[in-house]
């Protein structure tokens, strides 16, 4: 092994496993992918240790280790919780992969990932304060303070999908039921499923988040009307975050992201629910796309020892 220092990313989801290598300028070397291991937290340890060796076997050099996944490592017991692989949680995941990989190895949440990658080199780079918001299946956040993911006693900063929806309307009380307990967190507006759902119940028609958005860009008034709705919810929801957070840049992801008509919508109606006479925030695209997750993990070690 000679000296040459990598950055190594993982990426640990429910379906599958990534890893990526950078070099010290941040170029991409290597990047891996394997089937996560069903059910099993034991080879599910054994799967990501032997994408970290293979990977340092084939580029002779060793590297840092940050590891992004779903849920969040509890600062007092040092246990994963709220991951939607449920055979992680409960367990020391960060402590058994340092005795596997014999070094300190980094665990946040891949929200968190997600943000530290798009403030890195994406569209938050240069930035002081990043918001990146991930709009997919569910809907979770995490905040970049002048480059390092802000994390808290609670390992919780930026869990603002389970907040309500803010300033509701009668209509919009009490919400659809969340998976967290509570009913009408914003993650059931303004995720895709969210989306889907209230097309559903305005018009009776079931489609997809994203036919939704492609129909109303072709003229369909209804699903205009109904993505017409999601952007004022989106406009209310970040304006609770820009009245607490003031973030120079709101970045985001997901398959929502991709709705090309949010980037100038939303910041035109926000400035009604922001305690300011103008709001300079700027709402960004993502640059990385589906790689911010294992982009920002290798991130996660900023500056790297030595
Ligand atoms: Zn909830």
């Amino acid at each position: 092994m000679n000296d040459l220092r990598l950055r190594l990313g993982i990426d640990l989801g429910g379906t599958k496993i990534e890893i990526i290598a950078l070099g010290t300028d941040g170029r991409e070397l290597l990047r891996r992918r394997v089937a996560t291991p069903r059910d099993d937290y034991r080879a599910t340890l054994a799967a990501v240790a032997e994408l970290v060796e293979h990977a340092e076997r084939d580029l002779g050099a060793r590297g840092t280790v940050g590891i992004g996944t779903p849920g969040s490592i509890s600062r007092a017991t040092g246990l994963l919780r709220g991951s939607n692989s449920v055979c992680l949680n409960g367990q020391p995941i960060r402590r058994d992969l340092e005795t596997i990989l014999a070094r300190e190895v980094l665990v946040t949440n891949d929200a968190n990932c997600f943000a530290l990658s798009e403030a890195t080199d994406g569209a938050g780079q240069g930035a002081d304060v990043v918001h990146g918001v991930i709009l997919g299946t569910g809907v979770g956040s995490g905040v970049v303070v002048h480059g390092e993911v802000l994390d808290g006693p609670n390992a919780i900063a930026g869990e603002w999908g389970h907040n309500p929806l803010p300033w509701p309307r009668d209509d919009e009380r009490p919400g659809s039921p969340c998976f967290c307990g509570r009913s009408g967190c914003i993650e059931t507006w303004l995720s895709g499923p969210g989306l889907e759902r209230d097309h559903l119940q305005s018009t009776g028609e079931g489609v997809a988040a994203k036919d939704i958005a492609a129909r109303a860009a072709g003229g369909d008034p209804r699903c205009n009307a109904t993505l017409a709705r999601y952007e004022e919810r989106f406009a209310r929801a970040i304006a609770h975050v820009i009245n607490i957070l003031d973030p120079d840049v709101i970045v985001l992801g997901g398959g929502m992201s991709n709705t090309d008509r949010l980037y100038a919508s939303v910041p035109k109606l926000w400035g009604a629910w922001v305690f300011s006479d103008r709001v300079d925030t700027r709402l960004a695209r993502n640059v990385h796309g589906d790689s911010s997750g294992v982009r920002g993990a290798a991130w996660l070690w900023g500056k790297l020892p030595g």
